[in-house]
């Protein structure tokens, strides 16, 4: 059996050389992500063009993941390799000049109006919080600060200044420009960075050109999103748990307790939820992980993550490759023990209860997929088939974590590279036809070939009516592989 918890690998630096990605893939990497935040748009464009050369030439589908960069203020870049800031010495925090560089002794920071909005006993952090920085006096020219907490400062860092001293409001008009012009070369999905209500989802749907969509992520990473967690999973397509920021602008100590939360809504949802941040910190330097971070990551899967994501130690890291292929290791252990049956009743349960309120097209689904799900743990079902254009019909039945393989038969490229990101989801392109019997006959064919399902196999296929004003899926249909 495959891996079912995908793996989203962040590329930077140290990994968009097509023969590292090239590795990456065979490692495990099934999702790339691309950081607005650390690269340019036209460096962004160029490694997607790379990834889709690496994974043709493989014959699989990687989707891409473009993060915008949001309202967050950030460093100047540091020297390649990074800078040592020593706890006790004296940093100046200056407002950034196009071409400035970071050093131990001066961080240029992105944000003009730097001078004006911090006071002498302020506390500033750098990054996912490792780095803390104490303000000691501020004039016209720079703010002085001691570092508190030192630590390995790279790439651009993130700078936060005291909560409430910065309106953070997203998505920016830079992100809408950026979200445009990525959704022009065919991006898979977008992540929008800093999400505070479901409104900010919705300014960014707006703003799409004409055309097929990429995905919206909604990145949980403040208290107001995660006051408003279910207006936001309901409008976005997939949620990111972004702990660096949620551990920075919420207690640390809530963050596992929102991880939580944020996953078992996201799946309830159908929507894909990736966990992410310092998953493997320790492997931007080291061969091997601590045991926490391998803990952390199998806890991810026992939550029921849909996706484990890499920052850092593949955009920055020395062995990017070895990162993936712990990673995914871990999942694949983690998965043996993972209470199948028990996720999937107790989320049988939850809908059963919210399926009055819901619109009749997504009780449908539900019923359906629920059923589905029903077949493949009571009849002896080698695979479950959901025959899917956009990808909601793979989704909503991977929400309950079945046992057997789950392949999605779908016409669709895109919607192929969309369900990277997706629990246990394999997908296979499949012609789609004008009657429910051709889609599901080439759809068990596709299976076949991919070598999933045997001959003499049950497999259970979920399946629409094609000629329907609406189309729905409302069949679950089980077939002996002929
Ligand atoms: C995070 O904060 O966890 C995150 C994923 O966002 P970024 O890496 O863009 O800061």
């Amino acid at each position: 059996m495959q891996r079912r918890t995908k793996i989203v690998a962040t590329v930077g630096p140290a990994s968009d050389e097509p023969e590292t990605l090239r590795s990456m893939v065979l490692a495990g990497m099934d999702m790339v992500r691309l950081s607005l935040a650390h690269g340019k748009l036209e460096e962004t464009l160029e490694r997607v063009t790379t990834v889709r050369q690496v994974a043709d030439a493989l014959g699989v589908h990687v989707g891409v993941l473009a993060d915008l960069p949001g309202p967050k203020v950030r460093a100047a870049d540091f020297p390649e390799g990074g800078v040592m800031l020593v706890e006790g010495s004296i940093i100046d925090l200056v407002p950034a000049m196009p071409g400035d560089r970071s050093s131990a002794e001066q961080i240029p920071v992105d944000h003009p109006t730097l001078l004006q909005e911090l006071r002498d006993g302020d506390s500033v952090v750098l990054g996912d919080g490792g780095i803390q920085l104490l303000v000691v006096d501020v004039d016209d020219e720079r703010a002085s600060a001691q570092v508190v907490i030192g630590g390995w400062a790279q790439g651009r860092p993130g700078v936060a200044l005291p909560a409430g001293r910065l309106t953070l409001s997203s998505p920016t008009p830079e992100d809408l420009r950026l979200l445009v012009a990525l959704a022009q070369v065919g991006v898979d999905a977008v992540a929008i960075s800093f999400v505070r209500a479901a409104a900010d989802i919705d300014v960014a749907r707006a703003a799409l050109p004409p055309g097929p969509a990429p995905m919206l992520v909604a990145k949980i990473e403040t208290q107001e999103a995660v006051d408003a967690l279910d207006d936001i999973i309901a409008t976005a397509d997939a949620v990111m748990v972004a702990r660096g920021d949620l551990g920075i602008r919420c207690a640390l100590e809530d963050v596992p307790h929102y991880q939580k939360r944020i996953i078992r809504s996201g799946v309830a949802y159908g929507r894909p939820v990736i966990t992410a941040t310092q998953m493997l910190e320790s492997m931007v330097r080291a061969p091997t992980p601590t045991r926490a971070e391998v803990s952390d990551v199998a806890n991810a899967v026992f939550d029921g993550t849909s996706a484990l994501m890499l920052s850092g130690e593949t955009a920055i890291g020395h062995d990017p490759v070895n990162a993936v292929r712990t990673m995914a290791r871990v999942a694949r252990r983690a998965e043996r023990d993972f209470d199948y049956e028990g996720w999937g009743r107790s989320l049988g349960r939850a809908q059963a209860a919210e399926a009055q309120e819901a619109p009749v097209s997504v009780r449908i689904t539900a019923a359906i997929s629920a059923a589905a799900w029903r077949a493949a743990t009571d009849a002896d079902v080698a695979a479950v088939i959901a025959c899917t254009n956009n990808g909601a019909t793979a989704r909503a039945i991977s929400r309950f974590r079945p046992t057997v393989p789950v392949l999605a038969a779908t016409p669709s490229l895109r919607t192929a590279r969309q369900l990277s990101m997706a629990w246990g989801i394999t997908p296979v392109l499949a012609d789609w036809h004008d009657t429910t019997d051709d889609i599901v006959w080439f759809a068990v064919k596709a299976a076949v070939e991919s070598g999933v399902v045997d001959v003499g196999d049950l497999v259970a296929v979920l399946v629409g009516s094609p000629t329907e004003p609406e189309p729905v899926t409302d069949t679950l249909r089980l077939v002996r592989v002929r």
